[in-house]
């Protein structure tokens, strides 16, 4: 089994040949990172054209890099959902056509489920079912993995993810603007700035929904008290050349800081949760960490410190697995091809999908 995995769903273009055993054959990625860097965010026709443009480069310098033929591969993960319209569509529409033209089956794939299973290729030991922590630039969401088309909903976001809360401050502080700064995302200026705070106590932010007894979670009330504190600090003029307050690697430290809070307390009222209802046997509790988020060391450290306390195991796959990727696609795939299903010879009907809730909701309530 070898499996050829296409991601498009929002400003990365990537492919990927990946094998039953995890072998990653080839890969190629191209990046509109630095392009709506520029733009101020992501306008989605111009992502759409960076796609279209890039899509049949980046497939087939995955083809050379793995040495395979397309008769050596033997299906084709596309991710359908959830994601831009515009961007989705761009991979479906080139998975499609590769299918058809070399008679090979075509696999829709759900992207975050695909950013959760990612952890299996990393952590070949790691087995189902595991609780599964999804930080990332459009999605925050907890769930127990119990099988590879089956999740369990515990809690998601009702407002901002984690990754889009840091990238809008990092814009709005100007973070950019600091030669250092100016190739990284929102997420890794953050945590940058945050290391260098020499008093991350300076500013104080209160967690968000510590009264509520559910595992969802909410940044936009975060996001806010951080705007508040950056207004007051650019009224008072000792703004510098660059647009940048003088306080900003302590107020990065103080979101930074209530950002990981708040994830630990959900994660620990899942964990709560789980062991109530015995979701995971006792010797094998773990968390999975992914996402482009999850390459956030400081909220890595917090997580570890629940999981070692409540006796879990913690499996954080590399950055280059957590932020988008086609290797993940293709890896998705060929869980899949083992349990023979999501393989479709009549695929025309299938579309993409806006958003798309991973796997089932949980109807009573966590508390
Ligand atoms: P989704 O997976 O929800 O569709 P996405 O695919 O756009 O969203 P990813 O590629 O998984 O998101 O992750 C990108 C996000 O990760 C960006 O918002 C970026 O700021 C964030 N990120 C990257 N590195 C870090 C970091 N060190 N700390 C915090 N956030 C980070
Ligand atoms: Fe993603």
């Amino acid at each position: 089994g070898i499996i050829l995995g296409i991601e498009t769903s929002c400003d990365d273009t990537g492919c990927a040949i990946v094998d039953v055993e995890g072998n990653i054959l080839g890969e190629a990625l191209k990046s509109q990172h630095l392009i709506h860097l520029n733009n101020g965010g992501i306008i989605p026709p111009i992502a759409q054209d960076l796609h279209r443009k890039n899509i049949e480069h980046v497939v087939y310098e995955a083809i050379k890099v793995a040495n395979v033929s397309f008769a050596d591969i033997d299906a084709i993960a596309t991710t359908v959902k959830p994601g831009l319209p515009l961007s989705l569509l761009i991979g479906l529409r080139y998975g499609k056509h590769l299918c058809r033209e070399h008679k090979k089956p075509f696999m829709p794939i759900h992207h975050m489920e695909a950013h959760a299973l990612t952890a299996r290729m990393y952590d070949k030991n790691l087995q189902f079912p595991f609780l599964v922590l999804l930080i990332s630039g459009g999605h925050c969401l907890l769930a127990v993995a119990e099988k590879v088309d089956k999740f369990l909903l515990l809690g998601e976001s009702i407002d901002d993810a984690p990754g889009e809360a840091f990238d809008k401050m990092a814009r709005r502080m100007k973070l950019k603007n600091i030669p250092e700064y100016s190739q990284l995302s929102g997420g890794q200026a953050v945590e940058l700035a945050a290391s260098k705070a020499d008093d991350p106590l300076e500013y104080k932010f209160q967690i968000p929904l510590l009264q509520y007894k559910d595992c969802n979670f909410s940044l936009a009330g975060v996001k806010n008290q951080v705007l508040g504190h950056l207004i007051k600090e650019e009224r008072k003029k000792d703004v510098l050349a660059d647009g940048v307050i003088p306080g900003v690697n302590n107020l990065c430290a103080g979101f930074q800081l209530v950002v990981t809070r708040h994830l630990c307390h959900r994660v620990q009222r899942a964990m709560e949760y789980v062991s109530r209802k015995q979701l995971i046997p006792l010797d094998k509790k773990t968390l999975v960490v992914s996402g482009g988020a999850a390459c956030n060391n400081f909220i890595a450290k917090g997580l570890t410190i629940i999981c070692d306390e409540l006796g879990y195991k913690i499996v954080r796959p590399p950055p280059k697995l957590c932020t988008d990727n086609g290797v993940m696609i293709a890896w998705n795939g060929v869980e899949r091809w083992k349990e023979n299903i999501g393989m479709f010879t009549d695929f025309e009907d299938i579309g993409i999908e806006k958003s798309s809730p991973l796997g089932e909701r949980l109807i009573e309530d966590v508390a």
